[in-house]
């Protein structure tokens, strides 16, 4: 027999936690398919701005681990700090924060259960799990992440461009020095990438990320860095993982059904940052679905949203890690860059926004270096 639902949810991270959660408070019967053991977790720094909490009406507070009150940007043996009082961005695990969101949803959780195939079917969908049942709904939410095939299968999948990633938890006695509420960025490891080390609760979250995809080892460039800033590496399992970042604008969908977070490529590729944008995907789809609209006005909602922003952060990113230690000097010669990422982080603007100011910002750099140098 097949069970009729308002809308099949593919996968319990937080797009499709999101979607549940929101769907839930609107009346809507929604069920959540995930294929691993719940509660799962996922490679991923676990950083999260607070705007993307302030979706919810309940707290997250059994979650936080730590809050970021000072970011240390690095090229090599070079630092410069900036304090973050308003400490705007927490730390996560995945497994406890996916779960929390999961656990407000006023929806059908069935976890071990991946989905095989999934069609539309004149005006219904279906889809097909690996143990043999079939479900149909009006709307069909995929929110399998950076791994799932079933968006590839639909044909829909050509957006996003997956860089490499690697990453581990390493135990904070491992690491010399106080890492509490401070998050590192180091450049220069990777010509097209960074180093980053967050605080967990007795923890660090140590990874790397490669956005042009170069043929440097990303391990050995890690485990170099670790040395410097005094992280012992031994014996450490690193975990890879695609991050699949926005690759441009394209249609997030077919009729009623709908790419979420990752599978939809919502993942900005200048900070490989994705939690948000895959809350709000989910938020976004759920509003869809209540007003029976289509994939065509998801994609525009999405694209006036955040679709604009992450573009201009594809272009940002591009002269960026092609440039990186000049870009480095620039963004970081003063708090502005900071100011400007938090505001993006707080959504009180975006990479438009940004892109407006940044000849103000170079000029600056550049002008200053002159009178450097005429004052030698
Ligand atoms: C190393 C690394 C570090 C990162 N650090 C950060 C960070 O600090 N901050 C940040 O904002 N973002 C970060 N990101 C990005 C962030 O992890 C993702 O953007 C986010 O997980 C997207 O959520 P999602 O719900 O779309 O997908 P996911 O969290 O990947 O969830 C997808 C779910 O779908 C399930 N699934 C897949 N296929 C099927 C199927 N056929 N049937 C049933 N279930 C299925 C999977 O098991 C999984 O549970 C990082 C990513 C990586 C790789």
């Amino acid at each position: 027999m097949t069970e009729l639902w308002d809308a099949i949810i593919i996968g319990a991270g937080p797009a499709g936690a999101s979607a549940a959660y929101f769907l839930g408070e609107m009346g809507l019967r929604a069920v959540v398919l995930e294929r691993e053991a719940l509660p799962r977790d996922k490679p991923c720094g676990g950083a999260v701005p607070r705007s993307a909490l302030a979706r919810f009406p309940f707290g997250f507070e059994p979650v936080i681990e730590d809050a970021v009150t000072l970011v240390r940007y690095a090229w090599l043996g070079e630092e410069r700090p900036v304090a973050l009082p308003d400490a705007p961005v927490v730390m996560v695990r995945r497994r406890e924060f996916d779960a929390h969101i999961l656990a407000h949803a006023r929806a059908e959780v069935r976890d071990r259960t991946a989905v095989a195939e999934a069609l539309a079917d004149g005006d219904a969908v279906r889809v097909r799990t690996a143990d043999g049942a079939t479900l149909a709904g009006h709307y069909l939410l995929i929110a399998e992440g950076s791994t799932g095939v079933l968006a590839r299968a639909l044909g829909l999948a050509s957006h996003r461009a997956h860089v490499p990633t690697l990453q581990a938890d390493v135990p904070m006695e491992r690491a010399t020095g106080d890492w509490r509420g401070t998050a590192l960025f180091q450049f220069g490891a990777l010509p097209g990438g960074y180093m980053w080390v967050f605080p967990r609760r007795g923890s660090l979250s140590v990874g790397i990320v490669d956005f042009r995809r170069g043929r440097r080892p990303l391990r050995g460039a890690l485990e170099a860095e670790m040395a410097r800033l005094g992280i012992a590496a031994e014996g450490i399992r690193w975990r890879g993982h695609p991050l699949p970042v926005f690759a441009g604008r394209r249609a997030l969908g077919r009729g009623r059904i709908l790419l979420l977070g990752d599978a939809a490529g919502l993942v900005d590729p200048l900070l490989g940052e994705g939690i948000r944008y895959a809350i709000r995907s989910g938020q976004v789809a759920a509003d869809v679905a209540r007003r029976n609209l289509s994939a065509a006005e998801y994609t525009r909602r999405i694209a006036r949203e955040m679709g604009r922003s992450l573009q201009r952060a594809r272009e940002i990113a591009g002269l960026f890690y092609r440039f990186p230690w000049l870009a480095y000097s620039i963004a970081t010669q003063d708090g502005r860059g900071t100011q400007w990422m938090t505001d993006v982080l707080a959504e009180r603007s975006d990479y438009v926004g940004i892109s407006r100011r940044l000849p103000g910002l170079v000029a600056g750099y550049l002008v200053s270096r002159e009178g450097r140098r005429e004052t030698r």
